[in-house]
């Protein structure tokens, strides 16, 4: 069983008319979605919302305070890329409350997997400022929950944004219970992400950073993923696997893009799946982060909510 995780306040946190991280992406995604059938063969579940102590596992109550403040006074910009809107931050709580109910049902065994079709976005949000249109960290809350209510020790992301997740990378970069792996266009937004940042103290290690040229074919792209995941992922032993799932590899993403193609990523759902099957039970949650050309992104999530869907159901192939 897959679990897909939406909320129509997702749509409510407004951008403005012509950003690219706009509620057109996720009505996109559900136009496809639902014309494909694959709508109805997925358990769709409302969210509950996160809890302020849920935030606060990752982000300190000073930042918190600035977002919830800001949408309050009828919203405002973190930075020039990053709009808070008046709904944006009910919105945010719903997204980071996606990620958390995902997780508990996963962990429950209500589903082998689950994915949250949510925004905003969270891997650039770092512990104490939101920035790269991401409010708060979805993925990393998720991690967090994990860690101190369900007490596991080898929590695995998967980062395959085009984009290196700075916020996600920071969260846990001294923490050896998190592995973060990223997969990242470089050198590009936001700057982090080299191969020398690898963790501090008992984190160190724990960071894996696979920056990638611009130029790099489809096929060198599959062959590093694929290597990666053979190696570290698999080698790190991990006991639930969360995936920052951005399409803005999709090749003709208008912001970023990595020449991949939207069949490549049930590719790569596929491999991170052998990787939790042989040490996770199968255990993923997979969340949405960026991916912005509004005729590829719903084949690129449909691919892989096919592959999650068809190990959901437990056929292999
Ligand atoms: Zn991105």
């Amino acid at each position: 069983m897959t679990l897909l995780y939406y909320h129509d306040i997702f749509l409510k946190h407004d951008t403005g008319g012509f950003h690219p991280e706009s509620p057109r992406r996720l009505e996109a995604i559900l136009t496809r979605l639902k014309a494909t059938g694959l709508w109805d063969k997925l358990r769709v579940e409302t969210p509950g919302k996160a809890t302020e102590e849920d935030i606060a596992l990752v982000h300190s109550q000073e930042y918190i305070n600035t977002v919830k403040e800001m949408a309050r006074r009828g919203g405002g910009q973190l930075d020039p890329d990053t709009v808070v809107s008046r709904d944006s931050y009910e919105a945010a709580l719903y997204a980071a409350g996606a990620l958390v109910d995902a997780v508990d049902a996963v962990m429950a065994g209500k589903a082998t997997n689950a994915f949250c079709m949510v925004r905003p976005p969270g891997h650039h949000a770092t512990p104490t400022r939101g920035m790269g249109f991401c409010l708060f960290n979805n993925v990393a809350i998720a991690a967090s929950h994990l860690l101190s209510r369900h007490h596991l020790q080898r929590v695995l992301i998967l980062d395959w944004d085009c984009h290196h997740g700075n916020g996600t990378q920071e969260a846990f970069y001294e923490e050896p219970r998190v592995l973060y792996i990223s997969l990242h266009r470089w050198p590009f937004y936001p700057g982090t992400g080299s191969q020398g940042e690898t963790g501090t103290g008992p984190g160190k290690g724990f960071t894996l950073n696979i920056p990638l040229d611009w130029n790099i074919s489809r096929e060198e792209y599959l062959e590093v993923f694929e290597e990666m995941l053979k190696g570290q992922a698999k080698g790190y032993r991990p006991e639930f696997v969360l995936i920052s799932a951005g399409f803005d590899t999709y090749t003709e993403d208008p912001i970023a893009g990595l020449g991949l193609e939207p069949e490549d990523f049930r590719r790569l759902t596929e491999l991170t799946i052998e990787v939790a099957r042989e040490s996770a039970s199968g255990r993923i949650v997979s969340c949405l982060e960026g991916g912005y050309s509004l005729e590829g992104l719903p084949l690129c999530v449909e691919h892989h909510l096919r592959a999650l869907e068809r190990q959901g159901t437990g056929i292999r192939g």
